[in-house]
């Protein structure tokens, strides 16, 4: 930031119109601190009397109590209440816009101000003025921009924009008005700068002037679809690249071909940049897919999937993973719903068969029809395998646990006979059984299935014991036995569990 001389303050102030506008006033005091009115109250000769700080008027008021919001009687402006005998040493309001209006000297530019207002209450409230005080001022010429920050009384010039609005505003209302800057373009090239798509009325419109002045093919970027890659831009997100900001023709700017570009209108597509760039970086891969794929596929533009498609590299070409990626996305069933998820289960799925020792030379098992299903497969196989050791020491303790067996005439108990038995069991009754497999291998619990006579495949109820107790039984969900499974169970205990008033039952090794 460099102070600025005396030549050139002469001459960058030249552009601002030398007074505070009418048009400025009126912003202020109808808008930026519309919420600074008051009705101050006093007390005379037993009457209630409101001085109401807009209109200026005093009358008598009925009532009113301090803190209170009301309608003023003479211009109904909404107020709050203030008892003019209550202390109001801070009472102070503050409020920052920004103010656009034309160059007086140069009919193409315009200018801009960021005006900071006050009104300070503290004193006699009917002598309140509204202070303006100007701390930046924004010059906007074709091909040239200036930006001035005002410091303890002296002007500066800064290199970068601002970020919307300056950081020590962020505890005043700030706004920008909207019809100032309606009005400052009118007739110059930022009419058509497509402003009105960017508008944030708590911002300041600084930056996008800023970049228009840089770069005004904005204009065309954002009138051709590519208003997201523009506001990626203002808001300093990343762009990838993707447009050539410089550009003299569409095509150029977008880097992209006439056929392409018809391509996006035609659909109505709406393409981040991401997108764009996953469409170049396919293209240049060799994979020339479609805008409409471009749009479908663009999320793994991103670093993270951008890595893990690196990876599937090694075993096929960018374009057979565009097409599978396209293809189940595509499917019947919709098990995936972006590009995004079928690439996690696509690269979960190969790192099973990798575990699996599967073929991946073969297409029939890197590029499986039914991605889902054949990831499904994997899971089962690979748990399978995981679970070897833990279903040796499980089949190891069936023989002792087969004593236990008991049935009635409606329903059946047997212990479960592995770790995929309990996994399935879990999720079919949605209750986390499954994560008891490793303390029934080892013995430190007991998992029984009870079922019913006639639909012995089917869970229903699954029950823990240890040292000889019932831990706990739970069917769908974790619900309760009704009274029919709950007398099978007791009966179930009564003859096979070691209870104190009879003598030895059958043994489980299982202590608690
Ligand atoms: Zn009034």
């Amino acid at each position: 930031m460099t102070e600025l001389t005396s030549t050139e303050k002469h001459r960058i102030f030249a552009h601002f119109p030398q007074k505070i506008s009418k048009a400025i006033v009126a912003y202020a005091t109808d808008v930026a601190l519309i919420s600074s009115r008051y009705l101050f109250t006093r007390r005379h000769g037993g009457f209630q009397f409101g001085f109401c700080t807009h209109c200026q008027k005093e009358y008598l008021t009925e009532k009113l109590k301090h803190g209170d919001e009301t309608v003023c009687k003479k211009c109904g402006s909404t107020c709050k209440v203030k008892a003019s005998g209550m202390g109001r040493k801070a009472m102070v309001d503050q409020a920052y816009f920004t103010f656009y209006e034309k160059s007086v000297l140069h009919p193409e530019a315009i200018t801009a101000r960021g005006i900071l207002v006050a009104r300070d209450y503290s004193g006699d409230y009917r002598e309140t003025k509204t202070e303006y005080r100007v701390e930046y001022m924004y010059l906007f010429e074709p091909g040239n921009y200036v930006l001035l920050e005002n410091r303890w009384g002296k002007w500066f010039k800064r290199i970068q924009v601002f970020s919307d609005y300056p950081p020590s505003m962020v505890n005043r209302r700030t706004t920008v008005c909207r019809a100032s800057i309606e009005e400052a373009v009118k007739g110059t090239p930022f009419q058509y700068s497509t402003w009105e798509r960017y508008f944030d009325r708590n911002g300041d419109m600084i930056r996008f002037f800023q970049r228009y002045v840089q770069y005004p093919s904005i204009e065309y970027i954002t009138k051709a679809g590519f208003q997201h890659i523009v506001q990626a831009k203002l808001t300093g997100d990343k762009t990838y690249g993707v447009i050539n900001w410089r550009g003299k023709t569409l095509p150029k700017v977008m880097r992209l071909s006439k056929k392409e570009l018809r391509d996006i209108k035609d659909h109505g597509l709406t393409l981040k940049a991401m997108d764009l760039h996953y469409f170049h970086v396919s293209k240049k891969r060799g994979s020339q897919i479609t805008m409409t794929d471009a749009s479908l596929l663009g999320a793994l533009g991103e670093e993270y999937y951008a890595t893990e498609i690196e990876k599937l590299l090694s075993l096929t070409s960018m374009d057979q993973i565009n097409r599978y990626i396209l293809k189940q996305l595509r499917r019947e069933g919709k098990h995936y719903r972006s590009a995004t998820t079928v690439l996690t289960a696509w690269r979960d799925y190969l790192k099973d068969c990798q575990t699996l020792e599967m073929d991946l030379s073969k297409d029939s098992i890197l590029f499986p029809n039914d991605l889902y299903a054949a990831h499904q497969k994997t899971i089962m196989k690979v748990k399978i395998k995981a679970d070897l050791s833990l279903n040796i020491k499980i089949a190891a303790r069936l023989p002792e646990l087969q004593a236990f067996h008991f049935t009635d005439s409606k329903f059946f108990l047997r212990p479960a006979r592995d770790s995929i038995e309990l996994f399935e069991e879990g999720k079919a009754l949605q209750h986390c059984v499954s994560g008891y497999a490793e303390k029934y291998a080892e013995g430190k619990s007991n998992i029984f299935f009870i079922r019913k006579i006639d639909q012995p495949d089917m869970p229903f109820y699954t029950m823990e014991v240890i040292d000889q107790k019932i831990i706990q039984v739970c069917g769908m969900k974790n619900c309760h036995p009704t009274d029919e499974v709950q007398s099978f169970i007791q009966a179930f205990a009564e003859e096979k569990l070691r209870s104190r008033k009879s003598g030895k039952k059958a043994e489980m090794s299982a202590t608690a």
